[in-house]
């Protein structure tokens, strides 16, 4: 297949930290790479910085799975050596993956430490990546369970980073993508923050790459946000697909949004903002439409002769404006409406008569009030206030446990279960250490 891509990011530095430590570079749409630094001060953004610009002078596209390989070697030691000129960056280090196009169409992916890369494939989410941490390595080889590690203390600790050796072994896997592809590269504040499954769901729902890079976001940051979060979602697109997304890309954009992390800067590609949870409303989209609308056809009402606005001018003036901005809703409008409503016991988007999608959602799940609402068919003006609406009522039900998103899914301390406190095989006495990430590098083999 010819292969064509589109990508979009958003990176935030959480709820808890003071500074932004994770890095992301979208090259052309052709190379995507997500770093994660660590080391105390500025130390962890020096190393995703110096990562990130590495493997954007070391990687031409479209080079071969060696070349992707070779170029996160050579990021490896430029961390490495920066941190040995300069003693106040000693021991810093980073996480990287990365998906690079390769020849013959396909892609690279590659990855050192736990920040991840995943495919969603027909609806079904799969981690491509596999994690260099003590915690995963340990579930791989059947000594701790995926829960235990969900929750195990030392769940942060990376057994192979970039910037710690003068060389690194790098794992490279080859995918052969195809059409309606999404990846989804991010640190590892996005999946310590949020499981798989509401990965997944809001990968699923939200067809434009930048609202789901930035409502992945805004889940990590409600389910505490304890780290910095940085997602990439690529989508694997036919031609017609490309031009609609870059259509609204271009209007996200437009919108004033910009890049929380700012790190896309240097990529070329636009980075989708980050929308803090705070603001559940429509994006500004319609408004800056209706502006440019009336600029371009209604008189300024001051106007260089102010004696001819008369009344009549006024009245004149304010009769346009009015038919402009009836104009306007009707543009943004058109087609028939979008409402959010049931199906029997499911909550289901609409289009006019057309059902548009049925939502993993069941009316005996939700709050009285907005079962009322979806009794009759709550009206939305776009699709995308229908979606942000069933992502609202989704988090009320999160909240209020009536929906239980599956192991993983962190949700507000408030309705989560007693946590098993056991961990196999260590002893939680260790306690003092809180699991950052600063100098935290293990070998896989304690040390003599
Ligand atoms: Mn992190």
């Amino acid at each position: 297949m010819s292969l064509r891509l589109r990508a979009a990011a958003a990176s935030d530095v959480g709820r808890l930290r003071e500074n932004n430590q994770d890095d992301l570079l979208i090259v052309d749409d052709a190379l995507f790479v997500v770093a994660d630094g660590m080391g105390g001060h500025v130390a962890g953004e020096v190393a995703s910085r110096e990562a990130v610009d590495a493997m954007r002078n070391a990687y031409a596209v479209p080079g071969s799975m060696g070349d992707v390989r070779q170029a996160v070697r050579l990021a490896n030691g430029a961390v490495w050596q920066r941190g040995d000129e300069d003693p106040s960056y000693r021991g810093m280090g980073t996480t990287v993956t990365a998906v690079a196009v390769v020849e013959g169409g396909r892609l690279a992916v590659a990855n050192v430490g736990d920040s991840r890369t995943y495919l969603l494939r027909d609806d079904e989410l799969v981690q491509l990546t596999k994690d260099h941490s003590f915690v995963q390595e340990a579930v791989r080889s059947g000594q701790l369970t995926r829960a235990q590690a969900e929750s195990h203390p030392r769940r942060s600790q990376l057994t192979r980073a970039l910037g710690v050796g003068d060389d690194v072994e790098v794992d490279v896997d080859l995918l052969e993508p195809l059409t309606g592809d999404r990846l989804l590269l991010c640190s590892d504040g996005l999946w310590d923050e949020v499981g798989d499954e509401l990965i997944a769901r809001v990968l699923t729902n939200h067809a434009d790459p930048g609202d789901a890079a930035s409502q992945l976001v805004m889940w990590a940051n409600e389910a505490g946000g304890r780290d910095n979060i940085t997602v990439i979602v690529v989508d694997v697109l036919d031609g017609d697909q490309q031009s609609r997304a870059v259509a609204a890309s271009a209007a996200l954009e437009e919108a004033g949004e910009t890049s929380a992390g700012g790190s896309a800067a240097g990529g070329g590609a636009p980075a989708a903002g980050f929308e803090p949870p705070a603001r559940w409303k429509a994006p500004s989209t319609s408004g800056t439409q209706d502006r440019s609308l009336m600029q371009a056809a209604g008189p300024p009402p001051d106007s260089a002769r102010p004696r001819l606005l008369t009344w009549r001018v006024l009245a004149f003036v304010v009769v346009l404006l009015g038919v402009l901005a009836a104009a306007a809703v009707i543009v943004s409008r058109g087609g028939p409406a979008w409402a959010v409503g049931l199906d029997g016991n499911d909550v289901v988007v609409r289009r006019g008569s057309t059902l548009v999608e049925r939502k993993p959602l069941q009316v005996n799940q939700l709050p009285a009030a907005v079962r009322t609402e979806l009794a009759q068919g709550k009206r939305m003006g776009d699709r995308a206030e229908a979606e942000r609406y069933v992502d609202g009522i989704t988090r009320t039900a999160l909240r209020d446990g009536t929906i239980t998103p599956g192991a993983g899914v962190v949700v507000p301390p408030a309705v989560v279960p007693p946590a098993s406190t056991g961990t196999a095989g260590s002893s939680p006495t260790t306690g003092a250490a809180a699991p950052g990430r600063d100098g935290a590098v293990t070998s896989p083999v304690p040390g003599p």
